[in-house]
């Protein structure tokens, strides 16, 4: 086993309440809470009874089918001049090819139950279960849609990725502040001790918190302690949407999750994580999982068996191949280059930014993730910005992302958001000059 980083848990699991099934029913939404089991899927687990006939559902006769096998190569963590040809196993790729657990495949599913434990400390059969989804979007939009009715007030990080914001459009979203080291409790505390007597309170926070997209910034340990601990005092949930844990290069010891601080509750269960293997195996093979409580994650995979049956089978398989193949620690070394590998990007986008933008605009260097968030100092209005990159840097040949579309009741900022994970060294520097061309045009008009 490695042993860095893996956080420290004074208490042990068995000291640790787990709250009840019944502490989740106030959380649901109507929609969760209108929800039956499919009638098809429940009974699928009785198919594997010993000597019956099952008649139950319209699976496709695999002889129709005409795969006969399945392999593909990959390079080696440990020696990426190394490549290895998998083949998947005959009774998985059976499986894979055929209507599976809503949950996810078994192989798969086992991996992140093993995978929690290794990075989080979580011990299986604690609480806690896992539901493989086509990315973590996919499984947000479900938690999401299982807790919050319209018109409900939730908890969100701002500025906050974009991607989930239309999700939350059906609600009151009230805006917690963030800084260079993650949210901020103290904005969160004077929200929720102000918050209106008779008013119902809101269910649950939204936070990124290693290398936030768009501010590229990773909350500190102090700082997930209190959220935690105001999680209990206002009692809400924490959506631990968590895509750049393995895409963290900060300095100091990585902090540990919401998932395994909670451990040091006086009550385990409020935090529901979101990791995805997007950033770190391919985004288009689109695997994510939720870990949770298990009344939640029911909610999300009834979800599932309703809009679309399951995650892609074969995906499941094939990645559930790869890394069983490695391990827990040949999958540690493979997250720590990639995680190395954007550190190196990101060293070179800081050092063209002090060269180019000093005086021009303001940023902190991120210490996880692909983003960077910084203000443009255009002498003006800081709504220009948008203006600004939406057409002057453009014509310029540069094309990033106005912050307005990572701010929660479509508020104005005069920040910008620019990815790094792409660009070789020429393209960043040239990229960061014509920024500076167009600030500079712009301060001159
Ligand atoms: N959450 C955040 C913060 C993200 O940045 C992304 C990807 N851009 C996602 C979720 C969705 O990732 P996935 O590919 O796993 O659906």
């Amino acid at each position: 086993m490695v042993t860095t980083a893996m956080p420290k848990i004074t208490n042990g699991i068995s000291a640790v309440k787990h709250l009840p099934a019944e502490f989740y029913a106030p959380f649901f939404s109507h929609a969760a809470n209108k929800r039956k089991p499919s009638p098809i899927r429940a009974l699928f687990p009785l198919e594997g009874t010993p000597g019956l006939i099952s008649l139950l559902a319209g699976k496709p006769n695999a002889s129709c089918f005409p795969f006969t096998s399945i392999s593909f190569t990959a390079r080696s963590p440990t020696d990426p001049s190394q490549q290895t040809n998998l083949e998947l196993d005959k009774n998985e790729l059976a499986a894979a090819l055929q209507y599976g657990p809503t949950v996810g495949e078994p192989s798969l599913v086992n991996w992140v139950f093993g995978l929690q434990e290794y990075s989080h400390g979580r011990k299986r059969g604690e609480g806690w279960r896992v539901s493989i989804g086509a990315g973590s979007q996919d499984l947000l939009y479900k938690a999401i849609t299982a807790i919050l009715n319209p018109g409900d007030a939730m908890l969100i990080e701002s500025p906050a990725y974009a991607g989930v914001l239309p999700m939350f459009e059906h609600c009151e979203q009230v805006e917690v502040d963030t800084d260079a080291d993650g949210i901020n409790p103290a904005s969160l505390r004077s929200i929720m001790q102000n918050w209106p007597a008779g008013k119902p309170t809101p269910k649950v926070l939204y936070t990124v918190p290693f290398g936030s997209n768009p501010t590229g910034s990773t909350t500190t340990l102090e700082r997930r302690k209190e959220i935690l601990s105001l999680a209990r005092e206002y009692n809400f949930l924490i959506m631990e949407d968590d895509p750049y844990y393995y895409l963290y290069f900060g300095e100091a010891a990585r902090p540990p999750s919401y998932f395994t601080l909670e451990l040091e509750e006086p009550e385990v269960g409020r935090v529901l994580r979101f990791d995805s293997l997007s950033k770190i195996l391919s985004a288009g093979v689109r695997i994510g999982f939720a870990t949770g409580p298990e009344p939640l994650l029911t909610a999300m995979d009834m979800h599932t068996a309703m809009a679309n049956l399951q995650v892609s089978g074969l995906t499941q398989v094939m990645v559930s191949t790869l890394l069983n193949s490695w391990g827990y620690d040949t999958f540690k070394i493979h997250t720590l280059n990639v995680s190395n590998f954007y550190r190196e990007k990101r060293d070179i986008f800081e050092r063209y930014m002090r060269k180019y933008l000093t005086g021009l605009a303001e940023w902190s260097a991120p210490e996880a993730g692909m983003f960077y968030w910084f203000k443009l100092l255009l002498g003006g209005e800081e709504e220009d910005s948008e203006t600004v990159i939406r057409t002057k840097a453009i014509e310029r040949g540069v094309l990033a992302l106005p912050g307005t579309v990572f701010m929660p009741n479509a508020r104005k900022t005069g920040y910008v958001r620019a990815s790094f994970s792409l660009l070789d060294e020429p393209e960043i520097e040239e990229a960061i000059r014509r920024l500076r061309d167009v600030i500079l045009e712009e301060r001159a008009a």
